[in-house]
């Protein structure tokens, strides 16, 4: 989609802090990040949320969360651990409508979240 932040990002269009990249996914940081590691993953095909993807790609949405535990690895917060996040429309605060994991962690992470 032309107009979609997130597919400007996969093009390269958009600059990003890209951490890790398969032919699928794209791991890269979050630019007003809300932990120590803030790491977006997204796919490189245009879906709105979670769920689209998980109809249309499942393996895709597979990878993605593979990349995020590669991640967590990566970044040290796979122990003590790490939070996954999607925002599923706008009460939820989904403002990017291109489906993104949210990979948090690196400080106290309280449950129930806000
Ligand atoms: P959400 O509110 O769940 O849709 O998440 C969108 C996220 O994208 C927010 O955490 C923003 O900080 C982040 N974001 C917006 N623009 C960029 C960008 N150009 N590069 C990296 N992250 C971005
Ligand atoms: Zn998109």
């Amino acid at each position: 989609m032309t107009d979609c932040l997130f597919c400007k990002i996969v093009t390269g269009d958009v600059p990003a802090t890209v951490v890790e990249e398969t032919d699928r996914v794209v791991a890269f940081r979050d630019i007003n990040p809300q932990a120590p590691t803030h790491v977006l993953i997204i796919p490189k095909g245009h879906h709105p949320t979670v769920a689209d993807l998980a109809r249309d790609d499942p393996a895709t949405l597979a990878e993605l969360l593979l990349t995020g535990e590669s991640v967590a690895k990566a970044e040290g917060i796979r122990d003590p651990g790490y939070r996954v996040v999607f925002n599923t429309g706008t009460g939820a605060g989904q403002t990017v409508f291109h489906v993104h994991a949210h990979v948090l962690g690196g400080r106290g992470l309280n449950w129930p979240p806000g």
